[in-house]
């Protein structure tokens, strides 16, 4: 069995309640979404069976010296029958971290023991221009016993209902939410003033809300 991969590299991980921790990234290619604001390039890239792809990672960083490894896309969990195999190889030099859209429960399910930390977005029509929630509701529920926090990306058109929603999906599930403003290039697309007002609103009907802009963008790293 093999999977495209788009690139690897280490960076800082810029974003949510890890931030600031070295990892290696793996970009695996394709999406099952088509976001408004998707500004992320992986539609080609190399072919690896899991063997392949743990002896090359293995072979060229050192994986003990990590926090984890980020598995990025695209979406990664369309390749969940591939990372059933190459998972269990590589938990035993690291921990995993997998960044996902949060729209394939059943994926998740087939390698969720190998898994860590999970950063699951909650897509806001608003912003994303698709209505995922439901998905989102599913998705949730599957993650329980893992580390998991929600990271919603959010603009201007952010609203109330949209807040209520979010806000009774962590309640439920007992998970973080991460407030992320959507970026133009390397600012913000909303103002300061804004992001307060917008946390403050979350904050009226949930507690556990933080508010983190992407942290790579200001350090200019990847
Ligand atoms: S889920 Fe992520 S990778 Fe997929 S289209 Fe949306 S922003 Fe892009």
């Amino acid at each position: 069995m093999k999977t495209v991969i788009n690139e690897i590299f280490t960076s800082i991980q810029g974003e949510g309640p890890v931030v600031g921790y070295r990892q290696l990234f793996i970009r695996f290619c394709n999406c099952n979404l088509n976001c408004a604001y998707c500004d992320t390039e992986f539609q080609s890239g190399q072919e690896f069976t899991p063997q392949e792809l743990f002896d090359t990672i293995d072979f060229e960083y050192d994986l003990q010296n990590i926090h984890s490894i980020s598995l990025t896309g695209g979406e990664p969990l369309l390749s969940a029958e591939f990372l059933r195999e190459f998972l269990p190889k590589v938990k035993q030099k690291t921990k995993i971290y997998l960044e996902t859209n949060a729209t394939l429960a059943g994926q998740l399910s087939l390698i969720k023991e190998n898994i860590d930390i999970i950063s699951a977005d909650i897509k806001l029509q608003s912003s994303s221009g698709i209505d995922t929630f439901k998905l989102h509701q599913r998705f949730f529920k599957e993650c329980c016993g893992i580390e998991t926090f929600a990271k919603i990306v959010f603009d201007e058109n952010i609203t109330d209902t949209e807040i209520q929603k979010c806000c009774n999906l962590g309640q439920e599930n007992g998970i973080e939410l991460i407030l992320q403003p959507k970026m133009n290039g390397n600012k913000m697309s909303v103002s300061s003033d804004f992001c307060e007002k917008t946390l403050d609103k979350f904050l009226s009907n949930y507690k556990n809300v933080r508010l983190i802009p992407q942290v790579h963008k200001f350090l200019d790293v990847r």
